[in-house]
């Protein structure tokens, strides 16, 4: 069911603390660790603790809770006081998303060419 925590997803085993990640913030609805391979300075996936496989499907079950993520990603950005940054979310294998479990990538601490690869 949408939102359920599933057996096999990674993610879903961070925010139940089988997995370990570096987080950066939690809250009621989100939690934000550190990319395990960063690609900038500052790179933190925002995630949403109940089970999306992507921020498509997020939006459509619960826009409140991409709205969190939003959020979040913005609270990020300020912690690390980061002028500009990027948020990704992968959406779909041919867009590079690997790990099926809502997420945005907060990308920011060095400069950024656009468009992206
Ligand atoms: O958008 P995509 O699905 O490719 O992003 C998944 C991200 O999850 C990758 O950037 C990868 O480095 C990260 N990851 C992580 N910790 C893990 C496994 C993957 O941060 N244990």
């Amino acid at each position: 069911m949408a939102g359920e925590p599933q057996d096999d997803c990674l993610f879903c085993k961070i925010v139940a603390g089988q997995v370990p990640a570096t987080i950066v913030r939690e809250t009621e609805t989100t939690v934000a660790f550190r990319d395990i391979n960063p690609q900038a300075p500052t790179h933190v996936l925002v995630i949403p603790k109940a089970h999306h496989r992507d921020a498509a499907a997020l939006a459509a079950a619960d826009p409140a809770l991409a709205a969190d993520v939003l959020r979040e990603t913005q609270a990020v950005a300020d912690e690390d006081k980061l002028e500009s940054y990027r948020v990704v979310f992968n959406t779909g294998a041919g867009a590079g998303q690997t790990v099926w479990h809502a997420h945005a990538h907060v990308v920011g601490g060095r400069g950024l060419q656009w468009p992206p690869g």
